[in-house]
């Protein structure tokens, strides 16, 4: 079993933007995510900066991310974090044809399969380390 404590993050830029829909002010937190010494990944959580709005976006990219990997070397999974509980997002079909630089991994891709328990533990390496995001704890 692989829990979320093995994982370790670092946390890069926070960005400041406008949400293309609603305009609302969002915060976009960058971070690496490693395990050890290897380097796994980065990843952004995306949020409205006063709370409200569009539950908090997790994206995860992961494998080779230099500008000369192949679109097979990498992977990117969306997880949306409603009151809920976490979920697995699809890519939009149009925007998934045009990636070049990563593979879009699907809902299908993810849930389900070998893969499921070290992701979420990534992703809750993620949540429980990060103090950008200790306010939606
Ligand atoms: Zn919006």
């Amino acid at each position: 079993m692989t829990a979320w404590m093995s994982f370790d993050i670092a946390e890069a830029e926070t960005e400041y933007t406008h949400c293309d829909c609603c305009r609302a002010v969002t915060v976009r937190a960058h971070g690496d995510l490693s395990e050890g010494q290897s380097f796994l990944g980065l990843y952004t959580v995306t949020f409205a900066e006063n709370g409200d709005g569009h539950p908090p976006l997790i994206i995860l990219f992961l494998g080779d991310l230099t500008e000369t990997a192949k679109r097979e070397d990498a992977w990117a999974v969306r997880v949306e974090w409603r009151p809920e509980g976490l979920g697995v997002l699809d890519w939009d079909p149009t925007a998934k044809a045009s990636i070049a630089k990563f593979t879009p991994l699907d809902r299908c891709d993810v849930i389900g399969t070998p893969f499921a328990e070290r992701f979420w533990a990534m992703i809750d390496a993620i949540i429980m380390k990060d103090s950008r995001l200790k306010r939606f704890h």
